[in-house]
């Protein structure tokens, strides 16, 4: 379904986020930039070895990407010209910040495509896979997260995706936007 907030396109399709036809995708990375299951394998796979290259450089120079932060690749052998990793909270209950670091996640990763000519990103379901965020929760986190930046951002992306892998959370989005009243 498509929702103009301001001048920007909110799209939340169910798919493979690998296929995805933007200049960049967002990778649920782990803060160690080593290559994963789940989203990040998937990506890693698609994208091959520009990006492990990417990343290993990044691990040299800063260590990682701590949560909630965001760092920038190229995205290889994809369609997208970037990936942007950032690295989710794991689930511990809800009393931990679990909520502010997966809104920082969609918000540090908005803030990457300013400055890299980046018109259109794709995002899948930060944290609620492996990470265990409860996945109604995470969506309403994930678009009140991406709303406030559009609202608050000059420069902001004309088209943001969110690639929902199953039906179940390509459901709880598509409540989520409707709960919010985008
Ligand atoms: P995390 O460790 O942040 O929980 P996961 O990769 O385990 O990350 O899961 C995050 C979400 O990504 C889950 O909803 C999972 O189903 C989904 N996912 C897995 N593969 C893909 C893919 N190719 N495209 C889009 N989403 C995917």
């Amino acid at each position: 379904m498509n929702t103009e907030i301001k001048q920007t396109d909110v799209e939340l399709i169910q798919g493979d986020i690998t296929k995805a036809e933007v200049d960049a995708i967002v990778n649920a990375a782990n803060s160690e930039l080593i290559g994963g299951g789940g989203v990040d394998g998937a990506i890693r796979r698609a994208g091959g070895a520009a990006i492990e290259n990417a990343c290993a450089e990044i691990r040299r120079r800063e260590g990682g990407c701590p949560t909630g932060k965001a760092v920038i690749t190229p995205g290889g052998d994809l369609y997208a010209k970037y990936v942007i990793h950032t690295a989710g909270p794991v689930w511990e209950g809800g009393n931990s910040g679990e909520a502010e670091l997966l809104a920082s996640c969609y918000q540090e990763s908005l803030r990457l495509t300013i400055g890299n000519d980046i018109q259109s990103i794709a995002f899948p379901s930060i944290s609620t896979g492996v990470y265990g965020y409860p996945t109604e929760k995470a969506a309403v986190v994930a678009l009140t997260a991406v709303k406030e930046f559009v609202l608050q951002s000059n420069a902001v992306p004309t088209t943001i995706q969110f690639i929902l892998f199953d039906e179940a959370t390509h459901t709880c989005y598509v409540d989520a936007l409707h709960t919010l009243n985008f």
